[in-house]
């Protein structure tokens, strides 16, 4: 990547689209930081800080955490120095006032978002990859009981975790999470698609051609920067 300027992508889909799988694929390819706020608020709750506990009432409901947390806890770690060349931004923003928000904050550092990928994926399919997704409890990490399963049944293939099932990845939640996604989170492709930055990517195809169209549209973005 010849850049110069940090390069900020950012992936915006349904829960279960296939945001945090390509991210963290994408992050190694790319040389860019992943940075989700669904794992900074597992990451809070797993070290009992008082935001991981307060963020967990609002996780368990499927609403979102309010944003004047999401949005300090997110720009903290987007000063940190590993995300001196950018980041991938999986999960946030999440609501127009997170957007705008982002926004200002780039344009205070002379900077700005080089595209927005979104993954469209149906309903129905969304739900089967919610409810059988498996994450790494040391790493992160994410699999899928049918769809990408781990090599060994429970354990992690990048570190040898212990695999858990998300309590909001239950049917009850999961529906949910998919109201609140449509209700609050879509209109930000209206918001992207003016600013002329998203780009359209079939999210139900498998894991490899769903990163293939990634990195094809994600590479001219990168090249006129
Ligand atoms: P998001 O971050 O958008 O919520 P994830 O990347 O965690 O979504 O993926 C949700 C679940 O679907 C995981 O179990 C993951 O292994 C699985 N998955 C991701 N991409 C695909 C795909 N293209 N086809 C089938 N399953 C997928
Ligand atoms: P998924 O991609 O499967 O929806 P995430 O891990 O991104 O799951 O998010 C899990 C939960 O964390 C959300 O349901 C919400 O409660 C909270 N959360 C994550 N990101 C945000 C955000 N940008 N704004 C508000 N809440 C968030
Ligand atoms: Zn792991």
């Amino acid at each position: 990547m010849a850049s110069t300027h940090p390069v900020y992508l950012l992936f915006i889909g349904p829960p279960g689209a296939g945001k945090g799988t390509q991210a963290a694929m994408l992050e190694k390819e790319l040389g860019l930081k992943q940075v989700s706020s669904g794992d900074l608020f597992r990451e809070n709750l797993k070290n009992q800080t008082e935001l991981g506990v307060l963020a967990k009432s609002y996780m368990d409901r499927g609403e979102l955490v309010p944003d004047a947390l999401t949005i300090r806890m997110v720009q903290d770690r987007m000063q940190r120095p590993d995300c001196a060349r950018g980041a991938i931004l999986d999960g946030f923003p999440r609501t127009l006032q997170q957007a705008s928000a982002l926004d200002a904050m780039l344009a205070a550092q002379g900077s700005q978002i080089s595209l927005a990928p979104v993954l469209t994926v149906d309903d129905d399919e969304l739900i089967a990859r919610l409810t059988g997704r498996r994450v790494c409890r040391n790493c992160g990490a994410t699999y899928h009981v049918q769809f990408n399963p781990p090599r060994s049944e429970g354990v992690c293939d990048a570190c040898g975790g212990e695999l858990y099932q998300r309590s909001d990845d239950s049917p009850e939640t999961v529906h949910n999470r998919l109201y609140v996604y449509y209700k609050q989170t879509s209109p930000l492709i209206g918001y992207y698609y003016a600013h002329g930055l998203t780009t359209f990517i079939d999210g139900s195809q498998a894991i490899e051609v769903v990163r293939q169209a990634l990195l094809d549209a994600i590479q001219p973005a990168l090249a006129v920067q």
